[in-house]
Formats: structure tokens, C-alpha cells, sequence
């Protein structure tokens, strides 16, 4: 039995494509080009016996490109013919998969929606599964089929409390749930053992991570504490980090970065808007003002930290006047690299009711602002 895994969207689900990969292995199952995202032609992907879309609900065009390459599937398995009960299975899981006008439009292609967590559960529905389900209720704990021999991206924590009122995430993902430590040091050890040179550590607020180790004395691990406990542990590998919410960075993680040699002087915050009103209407809960104090004060500790973020830009009420206020922060804090997005509505979220009332050429436009602002600075730094 063949597979073939096509991967959307951030490095989580390319990490959750990985333990995948190991399910599909130990179902008997063999990829058909041994990729979590295969970029295979159409007419080679119909040869498979399942087809897995694990897809990424942040971006509408991300949720347009999985329409197309199914439609793209369906055309070319009756042009060459293929019966319908020989054509391949079609899985879709990942943050887009939940949603109802998402299984809408594509119910009658699609074999079976299922969220990461029920993967193993969808493939006995399809009558594909022959190991014990048991064996997978925490899905973080199979043991991922890595995509490189030395760089390793290892989840800690997976979901979001969050709810920024743009965001499919916490409806997608669900609460927030921290991984035993044990079992990080265990993932982790056996990259050491295999001598992977780096390891990011991912979740979609890592800062948030907290588990109680339990014995005589119950102890709380937070972010901070994981990573220094890592970063001393495995002193060969290099530990990096995604991502973190402005409003839980703590001083106690900058210090662990400072007095840690193998955790680069890096960080990524994403900002997501300048101005204050915007903010509160995205439900991100800091001000501009927050957000520089907490920039001063990393600065003094690790003067030379390279900061990068992410922007949503054209927000249904982010006016020019808001706009500034991004431009504003971009002059003063002088990003290393931004990631910069237009926002698109994404059904199900508290912003969708507000629509998409900036144009796109307006959002184009304030794209190009922050991408000249961005090689300014650059170009300044690298004098
Ligand atoms: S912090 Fe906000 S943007 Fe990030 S995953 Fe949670 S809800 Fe989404």
C-alpha cells in the first residue's frame, strides 16, 4: 500500500506530517516518494492507495491551493480511467479540517475530515488501521520520521488559549496541552544519540508551556526552565524556539538565552499591529508601548539580539492613521525580518463578522512601506 503526504502551512504541521509518516509505516503503509510534503505531479499521485492532506487554515489561499489539487486529483483519476472504488483514498486533517464550509466544499472528494489528534481513529473508519489505537491516544509521543539527518523540529506544546480574534487556532488545534518533559528528553536524547546538531522547539506559544513534574516534592517547569534544563543537558546541540506571545515573554527566558551559549541571541515576537486599537480589536492584550518596553529591556540584556516578527496587515479596522502606528514601531525597532501577511477573514473566527473592508490594493501598499522600511534597515545594519 502506497501513501503520499502533502503538508500546508507552519513547521507544527510539518512536524505532525513526520508523525504521520510513522503511522502510515507501522499501518504497512510506504510512501511513494518518501516526503512529508510531496510535491509529486498529479498524474504520479494517483498511483497511491491514500492521499493525505494535512492542511493549514491561516491563510484563505492556503485553503484555495488544497480545492485545486484535489479537484486536480479527481480530474486526472477519470481521465486515466481509474474506477472510482480504485481510486486513491483522500484524508484531510489539519487545522482546516474541523471546519464545516471547509467539508462543505470539498464532502463529496474527500473520503475523511479528522483533526491530527483522531488520525489513527480515521484510518480504522477506512479500514486502513492494523495496530492497536490504544497505542497512539497522545499523538506527540510517536516517534516522528524526521525530514533531515542534523536539524530536528520537536513540538513541547500544541494549541492556543489565546483566541486573537483572527485566528483558526485554538479552534482548530484546542486548548493548550504542554507535553510531559520526560518525553521531550527522551525525543530529544535520541537526537543527541543520532548527533542532530540543532533542535527547534515548537508550539504555537511556547512561552506558555507548564507541566508539574510530580514526586515528593510537585515541581511547576515553565518555557524558561525547559529550556535551560535542555540547553544544559545536551550542550552540543544548538536550541531554537518558536513562537512567543509578546504579552508572556518573560525576563526569565531572555536570561536563560543570555547564559546559554548553544541557544542563538535570537528571537522572534510577533508585534501583529502598532497600533493600540487595532490590537484590542485583534484581542492581543499589550500596547505599542508594552511592546517597545519589552524590546528596551531585552536590548539591555543581549544588546546585539536579532528580533523578528510577524504583521497582519489590512485588518478590517486598521485605518492609514493605524497603518503609521506599525510603520512607527518598524523605524524604532528595527527588525531583523518580518513576516509580513495580508489578513484575510477565516470563517469561524471572532473577526470574521467584520469582513475584509481594506482593498488589496491598499494592503499591497502598505506591504511595500514595511518591506522598503525592512531592507533600510538591513542595508543600515550590514555597513
Ligand atoms: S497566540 Fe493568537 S495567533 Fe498565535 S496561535 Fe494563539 S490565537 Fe493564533
Amino acid at each position: 500500500m502506497k501513501y503520499v503526504i502533502k503538508t500546508f502551512g507552519c513547521q507544527m504541521n510539518f512536524s505532525d506530517s513526520e508523525r504521520i509518516m510513522t503511522l502510515m509505516k507501522e499501518n504497512g503503509f510506504n510512501p511513494l516518494d518518501n516526503s512529508n510534503d510531496s510535491k509529486l505531479k498529479t498524474e504520479e499521485i494517483i498511483k497511491a492507495d491514500l492521499i493525505i492532506f494535512n492542511t493549514c487554515g491561516v491563510r484563505a489561499s492556503s485553503e484555495h491551493r488544497v480545492f485545486g489539487q484535489i479537484n486536480n486529483i479527481i480530474k486526472a483519476s477519470e481521465s486515466a480511467n481509474i474506477p472510482k472504488n480504485k481510486r486513491p483514498k483522500i484524508i484531510v486533517t489539519g487545522c482546516s479540517a474541523h471546519r464545516a464550509d471547509f467539508q462543505k466544499t470539498l464532502q463529496d472528494k474527500v473520503d475523511l475530515f479528522t483533526s491530527i489528534k483522531d488520525f489513527p481513529q480515521a484510518l480504522r473508519k477506512l479500514n486502513l488501521l492494523q495496530t492497536e489505537e490504544q497505542e497512539y491516544r497522545d499523538y506527540l509521543s510517536i516517534q516522528p520520521q524526521y525530514k533531515y539527518s542534523d536539524t530536528a523540529f520537536v513540538p513541547i506544546m500544541t494549541g492556543c488559549n489565546n483566541f486573537c480574534s483572527y485566528c483558526v487556532v485554538p479552534y482548530a488545534r484546542g486548548r493548550e496541552w504542554s507535553r510531559p518533559v520526560e518525553d521531550i528528553l527522551k525525543e530529544i536524547k535520541n537526537l543527541a544519540d543520532k548527533n542532530y546538531k540543532e533542535v527547534t522547539l515548537l508550539g504555537q506559544n511556547v512561552n506558555s508551556y507548564q507541566f508539574t513534574v510530580h514526586g515528593s516534592q510537585p515541581k511547576e517547569i515553565t518555557f524558561p526552565m525547559l529550556l535551560d534544563i535542555l540547553a544544559k543537558q545536551f550542550p552540543e546541540i544548538t536550541f531554537k524556539f518558536l513562537t512567543s506571545h509578546p504579552k508572556d515573554c518573560s525576563m526569565n527566558l531572555i536570561k536563560v538565552i543570555k547564559n546559554n551559549k548553544n541557544i542563538p541571541n535570537e528571537l522572534h515576537l510577533p508585534i501583529q499591529a502598532g497600533s493600540d486599537k487595532v490590537l484590542k480589536d485583534m484581542n492581543r492584550p499589550y500596547t505599542q508601548e508594552y511592546y517597545l518596553n519589552l524590546i528596551n529591556k531585552i536590548r539591555k540584556e543581549i544588546p546585539k539580539i536579532k528580533i523578528t516578527t510577524d504583521v497582519i496587515i489590512g485588518f478590517p479596522t486598521e485605518t492609514d492613521e493605524d497603518f503609521q502606528e506599525t510603520v512607527k514601531v518598524f523605524r524604532q525597532v528595527k527588525f531583523a525580518e518580518a513576516f509580513l501577511n495580508k489578513y484575510s477573514p477565516r470563517p469561524g473566527t471572532a473577526a470574521y463578522h467584520l469582513g475584509d473592508p481594506v482593498p488589496w490594493s491598499v494592503k499591497k501598499k502598505r506591504e511595500k512601506e514595511l518591506s522598503q522600511l525592512l531592507q533600510q534597515n538591513n542595508h543600515q545594519s550590514s555597513r
